[in-house]
């Protein structure tokens, strides 16, 4: 009989060039958990954990979780649908756990085939749409400053859901003629929500992720009905199941790793919002490119890319994926196609 596969984890610690800060909160520190898969032949399948306080993982419940994981490994590393549905029946939630042990499996397949994931996936990588790059919250001098950094990328996500929202729209309106999108993270009211609408008009913003809380549905709704742009629901939607329920509130669903826990459910995610006519957005969280290559993998298949979790840090411990000059750039090698910096 097969030897089941090995694993061995590793915290790494990561900081971001700047405070990433959103409507509830942030800091320039994180913690994220290396998964390595290791075949009796040697070959060894990456992925990375990015637990989110938000969806009520830290690295230590990460650690414990794929600790739990660790005793339902597969034999047969393509064996990749029984064994995402075997671990999530041994310990549901813990979406960022499972995440890197989807990528790691991905990896490893892709590793044995001598393919790279989009090939196996029978996608042109020339197809991914351009990233945007992300100005967190921050004082109207650091703003200005953080455009100035962003040159290179062709899209700006702002985030807002604060007290000065409009103040900050207008510091990067005159700092920037780029487009932009706008991300207010469940921070604002339905009424706030209501009374932004024209104001984003005003500075030509092209998107709006998640206005509201996540369960407020019929308020996402009215907000769509009464916006000229596209409603995107990200905390809203975390996988395949929240998405019927969307359908006719929002005009698109944001994809996270972290979030639904596995590529196969990633694309499962895009197959059920295209059957019901809704875009589909890839997000992140503060990650290294372990975890951005992942979902980069996926990108030709969505509208929208915001794909910006490493390029935020000042030292990424991976090469593989990038979005320089926002273009989404795939590496070739075979599975995910990373190596250690
Ligand atoms: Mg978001």
């Amino acid at each position: 009989m097969a030897q089941p596969l090995t694993m061995e984890t590793e915290c790494l610690e990561l900081r971001t060039r700047h405070p990433f800060i959103i409507a509830r909160g942030g800091r320039s520190e994180y913690r994220t958990i290396w998964v390595r898969l290791r075949d009796a032949d040697g070959h060894e399948g990456w992925g990375e954990a990015t637990p989110s306080s938000f969806y009520g993982e830290t690295a230590e419940t990460v650690r414990a979780a794929l600790e739990r994981y660790a005793g339902a490994l597969p034999a047969d590393p393509f064996d990749i649908e029984e064994t995402e549905r075997r671990w999530e029946a041994s310990l549901r939630i813990n979406a960022s756990a499972r995440a890197a042990l989807s990528g790691a499996l991905h990896d490893l397949v892709g590793k044995r085939l001598g393919v790279p994931l989009y090939r196996l996936w029978g996608l042109d990588p020339a197809k991914a749409p351009r990233s945007t790059f992300t100005i967190g919250l921050d004082t109207p001098e650091r703003i200005r400053l953080k455009v100035q950094e962003a040159a290179e990328y062709p899209i700006l996500k702002i985030k807002l859901g604060t007290e000065r929202d409009v103040e900050i729209l207008r510091t990067i309106r005159d700092a920037t003629d780029k487009e932009i999108r706008v991300d207010a993270n469940c921070g604002w009211t339905l009424k706030q929500a209501v009374a932004m609408l024209p104001v984003l008009q005003e500075f030509g913003v092209t998107v709006l992720e998640q206005p509201l809380p996540p369960d407020q549905i019929a308020g996402l709704a009215e907000i769509s009905r009464r916006a000229a742009i596209p409603v995107v629901a990200d905390e809203s939607c975390r996988t395949a199941v929240d998405i019927p329920p969307l359908v006719g509130a929002v005009d698109g669903i944001n994809i996270k790793l972290a979030k639904c826990g596995s590529l196969r459910e990633a694309l499962r995610m895009i197959a059920v919002a295209r059957a019901h006519g809704l875009m589909v957005m890839v997000g992140c969280m503060i990650e290294s490119s372990l975890g951005i290559t992942a979902a980069a993998h996926f990108t030709p298949l969505v509208d929208i890319v915001d794909l910006d979790g490493a390029a935020l840090l000042a030292r990424d411990p991976f090469v593989g994926a990038t979005i320089a000059g926002g273009q989404v750039a795939l590496p070739d090698g075979p599975g995910l196609g990373l190596r250690k910096r």
